[in-house]
């Protein structure tokens, strides 16, 4: 069943590739199938990890944190440097997995990497930002404060950036001196084994990092054990939420980052080609499966230019793996979503000015929808509200720019949001107003980049209210110790004068 191009992939426990146990002695281990997006092909199998392969990697974290934490944080950080210069040599290999198992073209995982590779640069220049406070609090009184990691941490990864969003903790967590168990996305297990290596090879002490693999079993079981401090999330808001109540029962610190429904608004004074440019690349690029792709557009009165160079370019996209061009989303379950919200779309009466429904039949293998661009006419249409996760931009001209914010502010997420204007006056308005935590002044994909952090907010961020990268992620990955000291004057001492 498993051959050398359909391997069964393996968990990474105490720095060896170790296979999943079965749940029972007379039970083999359940895995599922790991498909190519570009042709549906299988191209592995992903065990499904049960809570004793779970425990198994978290003893290993547990058995690692003392000599880690006990390190310098120089310490911790130079092995940090060699693995951002192992990132570096083997950037094409990494970007060469991401394609075949995720779909983006090559220039979008190259891209991919280089911006996890980002974070690494971050953690390792922490030696020089996070140092404590002191301050003498009344006479002879000093007060400082030290941080402190938090033990075994897990992080549990979605699908869509293989390796930039597992580079989103793992790098910050073990560099203010935790270990970790990292589950990565069943839909996209392969790049971080090759990540887990390379950490190896940069002289990462076995146990420090290790990865289960699996599905929902293994993520509970991570958040259920005792020895888990805390747990980051990426994902779906529905699951976002749930792993924050799980935590929150146990007491447990819990960042867990959700979906979105990203906006942005056209002022009638934007500058036309930058914004049709910008547009089409923030909600087709990466096939639209990335949490910043803005996919709706409100254009405040009719701009019909605008819509008609959005048009143009979208119809110039072509399928492939090249830069420019429009990979296959996820699976067929995606491409069976994204067409659904369309045709619902088409039958209220949206007209549908760029279809990207024949992709699914003229590509003859694989999960393709091409870029889509719906005109609407309803404000109800659910392919407005709700996250589609596909290259479709949803289009409504609204007359006042109250009208756009009143909708931006009604949605339920909260990750992004984007303003087109000329006028400094009009972005301030609008920035001031918006209901999100990343935004964007002419940029449709606003990723606030390494020292800020990254996060948004309502239903597209659960659990403590800190930001996953940056100081955001100082601060979740670690606890403040407070040293408050008096020191009895010795002036009689003999040895003083
Ligand atoms: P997903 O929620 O389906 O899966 C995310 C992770 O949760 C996977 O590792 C999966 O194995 C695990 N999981 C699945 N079912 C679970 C359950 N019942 N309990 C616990 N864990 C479970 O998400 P996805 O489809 O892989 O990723 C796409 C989603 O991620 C989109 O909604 C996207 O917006 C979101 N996302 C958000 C951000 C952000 O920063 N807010 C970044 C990237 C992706």
């Amino acid at each position: 069943m498993f051959t050398q191009d359909q391997p069964r992939l393996r968990n990474w426990i105490n720095g060896k590739f170790i296979d999943v146990v079965a749940s029972g002695s007379d039970q083999a281990v359940k895995t599922i199938p790991v498909t190519s997006p570009y042709n549906a092909k299988v191209i592995g199998h992903v065990p499904l990890s049960t809570a004793a392969d779970v425990a198994d990697a978290v003893a290993a974290a547990q058995a690692a944190f003392p000599a880690w934490s006990s390190r310098t944080i120089k310490d911790r950080a130079a092995i940090l440097i060699r693995f951002h210069s192992l990132l570096t040599k083997h950037v094409d290999q990494l970007a060469d997995m991401v394609v075949l198992e995720h779909g983006k073209n090559k220039a979008e995982a190259i891209a991919s990497v280089l911006k996890g590779q980002e974070t690494v640069e971050y953690a390792l220049s922490l030696p020089q930002v996070v140092q404590g406070k002191m301050l003498e609090v009344s006479r002879g009184i000093t007060c400082y404060d030290t941080r402190v990691p938090l033990g075994v941490v897990a992080s549990v990864v979605p699908f869509n950036f293989p390796v930039m969003v597992p580079m989103w903790t793992l790098p910050i967590a073990i560099a203010m001196g935790n270990t970790m168990v990292l589950k990565p996305s069943e839909k996209v297990p392969f790049t971080m084994t090759k990540i887990v290596e390379l950490l190896k090879e940069a002289g990462l002490p076995d146990g420090v990092v290790n990865l289960v693999h699996g599905t929902a079993d293994a993520v509970n079981a991570l958040i259920d054990h005792d020895d888990v401090k805390a747990v980051t999330f990426v994902g779906t808001s529905h699951i976002a939420e749930m792993v924050s109540q799980r935590c929150h029962r146990l007491n447990k610190r819990v960042l867990a980052l959700g979906g979105a429904k990203n906006h942005m608004i056209s002022a009638p004074d934007r500058n036309i080609e930058m914004t049709s440019s910008d547009v089409v690349n923030s909600y087709s690029g990466c096939s639209g499966q990335r949490c910043m792709a803005a996919t709706v557009l409100l254009t405040i009165g009719h701009q019909q230019e605008l819509v008609d160079r959005i048009v143009a370019k979208s119809e110039a996209l072509r399928p492939g793996s090249k830069a420019g061009e429009v990979g296959p989303v996820i699976d067929q379950a995606s491409v069976d979503k994204i067409t659904r919200y369309i045709n619902e779309a088409e039958a209220s009466g949206a007209r549908i000015l760029v279809d990207g429904r024949p992709w699914t039949k003229s590509q003859s293998e694989g999960f393709w929808v091409g870029p889509t661009v719906i005109l609407h006419t309803n404000k109800q249409d659910a392919a407005l509200h709700d996250e589609i996760f596909g290259p479709v931009l949803s289009i409504l001209a609204v007359d006042t720019a109250e009208e756009a914010l009143a909708i931006e502010n009604a949605n339920p997420y909260g990750n992004a949001a984007c303003i087109y204007t000329n006028s400094g006056a009009t972005a301030d308005h609008f920035i001031k107003r918006f209901s999100a935590g990343m935004c964007g002044v002419n940029i449709g994909v606003a990723v606030p980049r390494e020292p800020f952090s990254f996060g948004g907010w309502n239903k597209s961020r659960f659990g403590n209210h800190c930001d996953i990268t940056g100081d955001g992620g100082v601060e979740f990955f670690s606890t403040r110790r407070k040293v408050t000291t008096k020191w009895v004057p010795q002036e009689n001492a003999s040895w003083m004068s």
